[in-house]
């Protein structure tokens, strides 16, 4: 065949292709319109999954009546002009590619009334044709009624999903969109029946309550607006508490300048945000708002406009990450009444999978792991590749997070305890059950914060060792704890070289007692490896998790009663007290219902 242009007709339904996916693609690019012409308010309608309808109405500036036509031309857009523009994008829109796209693969009717004009439009086009046009009486604003998609295209059409499953993608846009501009009141209804409306009252608040329900959006917590005030980038929004998590990452939204984003990066700087403090597997919740000047971001990278580019994505990781465990920490409403970890609200408004619902079963000698595997838990995802971003910075992790746990409401109630089981848990009673306690998982979680508070306060105490060792170490290992040994001595631990691959240790942390050098510098160096992880976070915070959990007391360790009232009144101390810093829960509690109705007693 020879070389020739494609007809334009080709090259357009080439092109939509790649903007109009399915109908919440359509639903999308006609939102964005909307509310890049001001509206506030906007009207969705859709009949079967958006096969047969999708329909946008709006109350924003309308076109123009002699650009009627022009707006469904490609690359025809009122939103930029020059090459420069594309620098510092400030609409939603501006490929000037959607409604060519959408009209080339569909029957639309357009009646549209520009704010400054007396008659408005109506223009029928199908198959990117205008088959009509005439004047039209409406109110300023914008129809756009779009029937029959991928009429044309059968390869598309026969590719569609279940209605059910179209009808979804489409809420899960226009929910998340609903969201984001409080200011303007959505309404949405699909084969007659309205799923969604909100009051356009401007708050992010209300409009989370209206989206998820009074249960989900009222508990979550606002991120502090001052935070971000010294640099260009402002982060709001909303996150769940720690009590909130679910199964995967679809409670995170993350928007940038008025767009929905989809960033892994950006994603898990909010995943790491709550670092410790959700169970491992689980994610938060969280409706990640980002402003930054238009030109430190670049939209332009893929034709449905959802990825970008930052020109200095560490800046924006480190703001969000920040921001949102301020959140967490500081916004954490201070509860009077505690609740318990597996309380039927907590597995409710948590959807806990931990610690899971537990009968009797739990209390028989559990197999689930033998006393060698307990003492050094499977590496999770989340202990492997992330640790909090402390620094001495008061906004990231604050000292008073940790240091001042003493002051903090306490999560877990005073609990008296009973005795050991299995040499593996340790038995307690509290006000309204019975707790079963983790030894070595409670230890570490109390050995992390009190050690980390410490460094935090430049308080940590170091104990000299009587007779130095020297240890030596794999070439590799070594040249990783060369680079540590100034973190380590803010930690207490004074290492120095000695010699090829060998090194002197001098003093330990006092808090952790007396420890083998050896096994410690070992567990220490291979931390330094985990560096590569995308993440900027402290060294000092990975390096304590690695000894925390190198010298928590292990399972098959038998203790004495006092030791065990001493760890598990520390661990009712503990900011954190519910999960050992891998995110594994320290803590099992049956309540005095459940052992009531184990014994058919009600
Ligand atoms: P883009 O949004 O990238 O500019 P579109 O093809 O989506 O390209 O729209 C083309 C133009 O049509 C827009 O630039 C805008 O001027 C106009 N337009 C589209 N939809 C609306 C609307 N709902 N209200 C007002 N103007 C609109
Ligand atoms: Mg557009």
């Amino acid at each position: 065949m020879p070389i020739r242009l494609l007809s334009e007709d080709v090259a357009a339904r080439i092109a939509a292709g790649e903007v109009v996916e399915r109908p919440a693609s359509v639903v999308k690019e006609l939102l964005e319109n909307s509310l890049d012409a001001g509206a506030t308010e906007i009207q969705v309608e859709t009949r079967e999954g958006g096969k047969s309808l999708l329909r946008v109405q709006d109350n924003g500036a309308g076109i123009p009546a002699n650009d009627v036509e022009l707006a469904f031309r490609r690359h025809a857009t009122s939103k930029i002009e020059t090459a420069e523009d594309l620098q510092r994008i400030a609409t939603l829109g501006f490929r000037g590619e959607a409604l060519a796209s959408i009209a080339s693969v569909s029957r639309i009717t357009c009646t549209t009334r520009h704010r400054e004009e007396m008659v408005g439009t109506r223009l029928r086009i199908e198959g990117g044709a205008v088959i009509a046009r005439s004047p039209n009486g409406r109110a300023p604003g914008t129809d756009m009624h779009i029937q029959d998609l991928f009429y044309n295209v059968p390869a598309r059409r026969k590719f569609l999903q279940t209605e059910k499953t179209e009808r979804r993608h489409i809420d899960s846009f226009l929910t998340r969109y609903a969201i984001a501009y409080p200011e303007v009141a959505f309404q949405v209804v699909h084969d007659g029946r309205e799923i969604l409306r909100t009051a356009g009252g401007g708050s992010v608040a209300e409009a989370l309550i209206s989206v998820y329900g009074l249960d989900l959006g009222g508990s979550l917590l606002a991120i502090p607006p001052a935070l971000t005030h010294d640099t260009p980038i402002k982060v709001s929004g909303f996150v769940g508490p720690t009590t909130v998590h679910r199964a995967n990452r679809g409670y995170i939204t993350l928007f940038i300048n008025g767009r929905w984003i989809q960033d892994l990066r950006t994603t898990y700087a909010i995943i790491q945000a709550y670092h410790t403090l959700l169970p491992v597997n689980r994610y938060p919740v969280a409706f990640v708002l980002l402003e930054m000047p238009p030109e430190d971001v670049d939209v332009n990278v893929h034709p449905a406009k959802t990825e970008v580019r930052f020109r200095d994505g560490d800046t924006v990781f480190r703001a969000v990450q920040r921001a949102v465990r301020s959140a967490v920490i500081e916004m954490a409403p201070v509860t009077a009444t505690w609740q318990p970890p597996n309380s039927p609200e907590a597995v409710t408004t948590g959807d806990a999978p931990h610690p899971p619902k537990i009968g009797l079963a739990t209390l028989k000698p559990a197999p689930l792991f033998s006393p060698e595997t307990q003492g050094t838990p499977p590496r999770t995802a989340s202990g492997q590749n992330a640790a909090p971003l402390l620094s001495r910075d008061p906004g990231a992790e604050t000292v008073g997070t940790l240091a001042a746990s003493g002051d903090a409401p306490p999560q877990i109630p005073p609990l008296r305890v009973l005795g050991q089981a299995s040499t593996m848990f340790i038995v307690a009673e509290g006000p309204d059950g019975l707790y079963l306690i983790d030894q070595h998982a409670a230890h570490e979680r109390v050995l992390y914060e009190r050690l980390l508070g410490d460094w935090m306060q430049g308080e940590v105490q170091a104990q000299a060792l009587l007779d130095p060792v020297s240890v030596t170490l794999p070439a590799d290992e070594a040249a990783q704890l060369e680079s540590q040994l100034d973190t380590l001595a803010r930690l207490g631990l004074q290492v120095e070289s000695f010699g090829p691959n060998t090194f002197l240790v001098r003093s330990t942390p006092a808090l952790l007692g007396a420890i083998s050098p050896q096994a410690l510098l070992a567990d220490i160096a291979a931390t330094g490896e985990e560096q590569r992880s995308p993440v900027r976070e402290g060294l000092e915070a990975r390096t304590v998790r690695r000894i925390c959990k190198r010298v928590a007391i292990k399972a098959g360790q038998v203790l004495a009663r006092e030791e065990m009232e001493q760890l598990v009144h520390e661990l009712e101390r503990c900011r954190n007290p519910r999960t050992c810093p891998h995110g594994r829960p320290t803590l099992l509690k049956l309540s005095v219902e459940q052992l009531a109705s184990q014994f058919e007693r009600t």
